[in-house]
């Protein structure tokens, strides 16, 4: 994608939604941390759901390593993996007490040096909490880069680092996000709502997709030749039906 092309990509999903930000609840930066490592192979409604009353009484790393294991465990079970996230939640709390005063630290390799934090949790903790201009890839990232030509690449490496090329200001920000929105809500995984994206024509996925209620005509001449194959067997069976009966009839 052309560098204007680009610039117009950011602009329109800028113009779509103006102040996008991480569907993770959060009230601190510890909280985000957190809830962005049980987030991993989860939906993020799915950790809101276990968060809310966890983070009602829980705010701090000291409180979670005084809550402990066992409990964590039992407050999270509805989310994925929650066994081993219980346990790399525990770690990481511990470790935020023990090497940083209960604070989470602001570069990337601190963060990633924590139990349960890669890359990308790092890369969503520095922006989203911190404002940095990081482009965490998650599968929705990874998708709309590669479907539309703006940033392709093998692997989210790849990706992250054309993302940390291309994207121009004022768009840098909060261009992870936009990504992420674009490609849960419209650029989806198994049908991408081609027909009603702000970035159609800057986008080089093919076939576009087409409104499924603006094809009545495609379903009615399907049902009609459903209709016609039902009647052809309908027709077809009084004949097997003949032809298994003649011998009985035949001397
Ligand atoms: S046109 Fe279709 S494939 Fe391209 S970004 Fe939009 S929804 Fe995705």
């Amino acid at each position: 994608m052309k560098r204007k092309q680009v610039f117009e990509f950011f602009r329109r999903l800028a113009e779509a939604n103006p102040s996008p930000t991480t569907e993770l609840e959060s009230s601190n930066p510890y909280q985000l941390l957190v809830a962005v490592v049980l987030s991993a192979q989860a939906t993020d409604a799915s950790v809101n759901i276990a968060c809310r009353p966890l983070f009602g009484r829980i705010k701090t790393p000291r409180q979670m390593v005084g809550f402990g294991e066992e409990s964590l465990r039992d407050a999270i079970k509805t989310i994925g993996l929650f066994n081993t996230k219980a346990k790399n939640v525990i770690a990481l709390s511990q470790a935020l007490i023990d090497h940083h005063g209960g604070e989470v630290p602001r570069t990337r390799d601190e963060l990633q040096a924590l139990p349960g934090v890669g890359r990308k949790t790092a890369n969503v903790v520095l922006n989203t909490a911190f404002g940095e201009e990081t482009f965490a890839v998650d599968t929705h990232v990874f998708r709309v880069c590669n479907r539309t030509g703006l940033a392709p690449g093998k692997n989210v490496d790849e990706v992250e680092a054309k993302l940390e090329k291309i994207v121009p200001q004022p768009f840098r920000r909060d261009a992870h996000h936009w990504l992420i929105l674009h490609g849960r809500y419209t650029c989806k995984a198994r049908l991408p709502e081609c027909w009603r994206c702000p970035v159609i024509d800057l986008c080089r996925y093919q076939p576009k997709t087409m409104d499924p209620t603006s094809r009545p005509a495609r379903s009615a001449s399907r049902a009609s030749s459903k209709a016609r194959t039902a009647k052809a067997r309908t027709v077809s069976k009084p004949k097997a039906s003949r032809s298994r009966s003649r011998p009985n009839r035949l001397p």
